[in-house]
């Protein structure tokens, strides 16, 4: 149940918020076709396969893009490609697909860093998602530096991604954790996050975007403010990199990482940015083929990074189509998806804020993408159920991130999450079924 004493009140902040009336225009056929940069929205769309599937015998409304992202026929096509004509080992073969599968995979890893604004190829490691790029980071990177009574800094927006690892490494070695503290709309307080830091402190970790508010976070301040004190930051982008442009060198993270699913990439890939010089003090991960350069029964000695992180046959045919996803949302324009996904999204706030009963979680003037909600006398799931019978996508539950939830007195919200093939149409489908909802429960 929704506690009475909710404090962010969604129609009084929906009321703040500037509107971009020409999403409202193009519903009423006053103004142009909706376009993300140059692409008409219908030509987006139409790249994506998935969109046009019938779910409940009513077409598909996707807004669970911050659990996972559709494909579009442009990765589909490139992955049915490596493995039509590229496939190989990578790195070992004499043969001609062994060449191509691996100027493949290291022609994504170029992409990649262009994309993210990285010095180079090698800064780039493919993990398998956010998750394991974390926990690469505390064990291989952190762990050998904690001491008993060391701090590692995190904030209260973190997924449990970016919580678990490292209580599992503070329990291996007596080091603790600090948290920093958001205010009532579930931004970070910069001052308390400040206070945090002593001669103890020696990494912090956070999120770039919530993926249960979508706050956007102040990370380029916060890193600085960490190498203030000496101490490196790593940024979790896992919510940021589908929607807005991001550069790791002026943000001067020392750690980025990102999963490819969530950028409309294929699943089981990721990546993690890492500085060179930490990258080469980090210990090896995991032990294996082609992160050596020689191994006797005595000792072994291991390749710089990033091959030294990457131990194993890599999963050359999802980095390759992670590669497809970074084009093509490069082709699209990283500011254009920003800039729309905006309008979307404070179309949403003001039509959901006119739902009597509805609340949002999350008021942060600086917002991305999630309109994560509770309705009043309704249960989150009994919410998410509804809108699935029309056909609408929402996650409904605690999202991985139970202490930012807690923070505002909650166990759980309805979570719409936006991407920029999502239209305006789509918004007053949902704001529709919630009326159509409430109506029908009174
Ligand atoms: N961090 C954030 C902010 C996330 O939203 C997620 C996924 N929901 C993760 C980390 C974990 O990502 P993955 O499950 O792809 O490893």
């Amino acid at each position: 149940m929704i506690p009475e004493n909710s404090t962010s009140d969604f129609a009084s902040y929906a009321k703040k918020t500037t509107l971009f009336p020409s999403l409202v225009e193009q519903r009423q056929g006053r103004g142009p076709i909706p376009r993300v940069g140059e692409a008409p929205l219908e030509k987006i769309r139409a790249d994506f396969p998935i969109l046009s599937e019938q779910v409940e015998g009513r077409q598909l409304v996707w807004l669970d893009n911050a659990a996972t992202t559709h494909r579009p026929k442009q990765v589909i096509d490139r992955l049915v490609h490596y493995y039509t004509h590229e496939n190989s080992n990578v790195h070992r073969g004499a043969h001609t697909l062994a060449e191509r599968s691996t100027d493949a995979f290291e022609a994504a890893r170029e992409k990649i860093a262009r994309f993210l604004g990285a010095p180079g190829a090698n800064n780039i490691v493919f993990v398998r998602g956010t998750t394991e790029g974390i926990n690469l980071i505390a064990y291989a990177y952190v762990k050998p530096l904690l001491r008993p009574g060391d701090e590692i800094i995190l904030t209260l927006l973190e997924h449990h991604a970016n919580i678990v690892p490292w209580q599992l490494v503070a329990q291996e070695t007596g080091a603790v954790l600090r948290v920093a503290p958001v205010d009532e709309s579930g931004q970070i307080i910069l001052s308390e996050y400040a206070k945090l830091f002593n001669s103890n402190t020696r990494f912090v970790s956070m999120t770039q975007v919530s993926n249960a508010l979508g706050t956007v976070a102040p990370v380029q301040e916060m890193v600085a403010i960490a190498h203030g004190f000496g101490v490196r930051a790593c940024v979790d982008g896992a919510q940021s990199v589908s929607h807005m442009p991001v550069n790791v060198s002026a943000m001067d993270a020392d750690f980025f990482v990102f999963s490819g699913h969530k950028i409309f990439g294929p699943n089981g890939i990721g990546v993690l940015y890492g500085k060179e010089d930490v990258l080469d003090a980090a210990h090896p991960w995991q032990g294996g083929g082609s992160m050596i350069s020689d191994v006797t029964f005595e000792r072994t000695l291991y390749q710089k990074a990033p091959q030294k992180c990457e131990a194993g046959t890599p999963n050359v045919a999802d980095a390759v189509g992670l590669g497809a996803a970074i084009d093509y949302v490069s082709a699209i324009g990283m500011e254009n998806i920003a800039r729309y996904e905006h309008e979307l999204l404070e179309y949403g706030i003001r039509e959901l804020g006119v739902i009597p009963g509805l609340t949002l979680v999350g008021t942060a003037a600086q917002k991305a993408s999630v309109l994560s909600f509770v309705l009043n006398g309704h249960e989150n799931e009994e919410v998410g159920r509804y809108l699935n019978r029309a056909g609408i996508a929402v996650r409904a539950g605690h999202h991985c991130a139970q202490p930012i939830l807690r923070r505002f007195g909650y166990e759980g919200t309805v979570r719409p999450s936006l991407a920029f093939y999502n239209t305006p149409g789509e918004i007053e489908l949902l704001a529709r079924t919630l009326h159509e909802f409430v109506n029908s429960s009174l």
